[in-house]
């Protein structure tokens, strides 16, 4: 195939593949111009506030944007808006507010909902409202192949017209699309989708050549990743929820409009449910991750507003940002994410062997693991170790991680690697007594500061550990610190004055509120435990 054949020294990791479900396969990754990548994600249609299942997509594509820069790729990631739509109408009628406004807020919940989980490698994100013009050109084009028709103010795609219609989501023609829906009258055949909506009296509206109206869902995303990306760019992801028939439309708009591949890679994450899962979607849990293996489209029994904890921005204030982050990379992204607020209990108490460490080579070294200088690319955090035990394995543990992340971007096994590093990291100051920063010799402490290294450089592809857990960054937090500090200082007292149940009562009384003092030689410490 095409992609094989194109020199892979041009790819700046020749060792990486990656699993389409076009193809089914794990390819060669060969970008449609070397040295860059197009990636482009369906983002939400924006009617309501964001679940957990929101953040799943945008997390993995945040990992593998960096993952891919590191490589020495120039990434660009483009993530849409869906800012009209039934449902947006439908909700700003019931609110009685313009469609606008509801779009506003949900947006803005949105972002700040990346934020808290570290998203931060987005380069573009397109509204659909801002592209109406990009999208009618992309209808008339259509129409004028003979690929969709206008009738009754609505424009179809004629599906009869795509012989290589199905071929994402593996359907035959009489598997398409139901009865063909509310407007099954004006279609030719029930699997037409629609590429324009006429609008109905007080809905928000464009001209158009075929009447006032509003563009269709799968239009949209065809319009804004070529405007943004080409006709062909590398990458196109989105919950498997969306292979069909989303994507099987996005296809086929854009195959038959350019007469050429769409995208080189079709990238479907597992979706989230919640642990009761019969409850949900009436499935067995082996059932739906057969399905999900095999790449088939599945209903979706993702999670939704109903099943999920509370709000969103909630879920975060009680576990951070940073272990739902986690707790989303912790498995393959191709995998179902199985959601109970005790997952990502665990994922935080996994997530605090590393603070811990932090803070044993902060004390060590006097230096801040958040702060260390990022190794900017894969070649720069090559380690050479002239015969050193520690860097041997350090090198191996990176090899590993590596290795895992080329393998389809399989995240959960790069995070098992870091945890072998850690222990490795950990057994080293262990043996060489390195806690005692007078007592170690500068050799042991050079070679730990190069393991340390490599664990920065590899945490931060995972977008983990750019703040330390607790950190006063808001003036309550700070008043907290404060707190707890002076709380500190009187137990001290009460100690040197042997008033042990004093003492005992305020280390008991801040552990019973998640508080953890610790003894050290030169003082207490403290952390939180959530
Ligand atoms: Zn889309």
């Amino acid at each position: 195939m095409e992609a094989s054949n194109t020199s892979a020294s041009a790819s700046p990791s020749a060792t990486l593949r990656v699993y389409s479900t076009l193809s089914k396969t794990k390819e060669p990754f060969v970008t449609v111009v070397p040295g860059q990548v197009g990636i482009y994600l369906c983002g939400p249609t924006v009617y309501k506030e964001a679940h957990i299942g929101h953040m799943v997509g945008p997390v993995i594509f945040d990992a593998i944007k960096r993952y891919l820069t590191h490589c020495g790729y120039k990434v660009k990631w483009v993530v849409n808006i869906t800012d009209v739509d039934d449902k947006l109408i439908n909700e700003a009628n019931r609110r009685g507010v313009a469609m606008s406004q509801v779009a506003e807020e949900n947006t803005a919940d949105y972002l700040a909902n990346l934020r808290s989980l570290g998203v931060d490698q987005i380069d573009a994100m397109p509204k659909a409202t801002e592209h109406i013009e990009e999208i009618k050109s992309f209808v008339s084009d259509l129409i004028d192949k003979g690929f969709a028709y206008a009738s009754g103010g609505d424009v179809f795609f004629d599906v009869a017209k795509d012989s290589q219609y199905g071929k994402l989501s593996n359907r035959s023609a009489d598997e398409q699309q139901g009865e063909g829906g509310e407007a099954a009258s004006k279609k030719r055949s029930p699997g037409d989708f629609a590429l324009w909506k006429s609008a109905k009296p007080g809905e928000p509206s464009w001209d158009s050549p075929w009447g006032p109206g509003r563009p269709g869902w799968h239009i949209e995303c065809s319009a804004m990743s070529r405007r943004l990306l080409g006709e062909t760019f590398d990458i196109h992801g989105g919950g498997l929820d969306l292979v069909f028939p989303h994507h099987e439309n996005e296809m086929a708009q854009s195959e038959c409009c350019h007469g050429k591949p769409m995208v080189r890679y079709w990238l479907h994450n597992g979706l989230m449910r919640a642990a009761s899962a019969g409850k949900v979607g009436g499935r067995s849990d082996r059932e739906q991750t057969d399905k999900e293996q095999a790449g088939e489209a599945t209903v979706d029994t993702k999670i939704s507003r109903s099943k999920g904890a509370g709000g969103l921005a909630d879920l975060i204030r009680r576990q951070t940002g940073e272990r739902l982050r986690f707790f989303l990379l912790r498995t393959h992204y191709r995998t179902t994410i199985v959601f109970s607020e005790e997952g990502i209990q665990e994922a935080g108490v996994a997530l605090d062997t590393f603070h811990r460490f932090f803070a044993r080579w902060k004390r060590a070294t006097g230096k801040d693991f958040y702060q260390l200088p990022r190794i900017a690319s894969r070649s720069e955090g090559e380690i050479d170790p002239q015969g050193d035990p520690l860097l041997t394995e350090v090198a191996e543990r990176r090899r590993g991680y590596l290795a895992k992340m080329d393998d389809d971007f399989n995240t959960g096994g790069a995070v098992s690697e870091l945890f072998e590093l850690l222990r490795v990291l950990n057994r080293y100051m262990d043996q060489h007594g390195l806690d005692q920063p007078a007592a170690a010799s500068a050799e042991p402490l050079r070679s730990l500061e190069r393991g340390v290294a490599a664990l920065r450089e590899l945490t931060a592809l995972l977008g983990l550990f750019f703040q330390a857990p607790g950190l006063p960054d808001t003036e309550d937090q700070a008043l907290v610190g404060k707190l707890v500090e002076l709380l500190i200082e009187l137990r001290t007292e009460s100690r040197k004055k042997k008033d042990f149940a004093t003492a005992d009562r305020v280390r008991q009384g801040l552990a019973s509120i998640g508080i953890q003092l610790e003894d050290r030689k030169d003082g207490t410490g403290w952390r939180i435990e959530r």
